[in-house]
């Protein structure tokens, strides 16, 4: 299925992300994890795709399996920014073959060391948009910054790429992580004001391990409010402790979200499905699974 027709949906529904293994020995573990947040009856399911290009294969390979094993609409990512075009249409040819019908089209970070722009890549996410479009008949949906995206000077002209990278093709947007409902508000207000009217679906991250958050938050440039603050200083050394609150926390963004109208969230899940599964069972009534 199409994630735009399950977007026209107007009850609450949840997505969940995974990524696949950096390495094949923990190919079983991750299809695991992977088919346990399935079973929990999510509206889609996300599978990332390493900027280097290096797990492709397993991003292509499990969504197959999240669709035809588990019966869920699966979404790949791809990112282009170290990839040749060719390489590039190769992976785009082998998620037609698998009947893969939703692509997630980024750029991926820029590499610390590599040159940028690289002849015969992709500059920028529109680019490759419009180039899935050509070759087939895709939902494609791509990545949005509440807080700016951390290349940006001004979110005035990120959202002037923004717009511009909508109108190449895109049907749906999912924002990065953010930790104030209110900042996404604000960002839904200054798009919507520039004509960007495509769904939004908001990306929650339900933090249960505060070195790692520290760590992502540092390479996104994404605020942490000073109530999460208070929750990471005074639980991050007591895992489950962090786990329970970081738990609620991304509960409480979410009915949030849900009561002003959002309908569609994705979930940052991070292939934990006792995680997934707690949120879930903390909006049994509020999203019908
Ligand atoms: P773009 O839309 O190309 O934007 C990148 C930057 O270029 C922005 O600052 C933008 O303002 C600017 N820009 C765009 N167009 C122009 C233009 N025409 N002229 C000048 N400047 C321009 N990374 C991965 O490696 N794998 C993943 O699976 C993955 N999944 C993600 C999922 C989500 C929901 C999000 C939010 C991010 C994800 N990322 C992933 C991270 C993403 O690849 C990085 O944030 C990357 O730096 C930007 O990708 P983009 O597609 O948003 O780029």
């Amino acid at each position: 299925m199409k994630i735009r027709d399950i977007l026209k949906e107007e009850t609450p529904h949840i997505s969940f992300e995974v990524f696949p293994p950096k390495t094949d020995d923990a190919y079983e573990s991750v299809m695991d994890a992977t088919e346990k947040i399935a079973a929990l009856h999510p509206s889609y399911m996300s599978v990332t795709y390493g900027a280097g290009g290096g797990t492709s294969k397993n991003t292509v390979r499990i969504a197959s399996h999240i669709k035809k094993d588990f019966g869920v609409t699966s979404l790949a990512h791809l990112t282009c920014v170290s990839s040749t075009k060719e390489e590039v249409h190769q992976v785009i040819e082998k998620l037609k073959e698998q009947g893969i019908e939703n692509i997630l089209a980024l750029r991926g970070d820029i590499p610390k060391d590599g040159e940028f722009p690289l002849p015969n890549h992709y500059t920028y996410a529109s680019e490759l948009i419009e180039d899935i479009k050509k070759q087939g008949d895709f939902c494609i949906g791509a990545a949005c910054y509440p807080e700016g995206h951390i290349e940006a000077e001004h979110k005035k002209e990120d959202i002037l790429h923004l717009k511009h990278k909508v109108d190449c093709g895109v049907d749906f947007l999912t924002t990065q992580m953010f930790f104030d409902n209110n900042i996404m508000y604000n960002f839904l207000y200054r798009i919507r004001e520039k004509g960007i009217t495509v769904p939004v679906l908001p990306g929650i991250m339900p933090v249960t391990n505060a070195r790692q958050v520290k760590r992502i938050l540092g390479m996104s440039g994404t605020n942490l409010p000073e109530r999460f603050r208070a929750i990471l200083d005074r639980f991050g050394d007591d895992p489950r402790a962090m786990q329970q609150a970081g738990i609620a926390y991304a509960t409480d963004q979410i009915i949030d979200l849900i009561a002003n109208g959002i309908n569609h969230i994705h979930i940052y899940s991070m292939n934990k499905p006792e995680v997934a599964r707690a949120i879930m069972n903390n909006l049994s009534d509020i999203v019908k699974q």
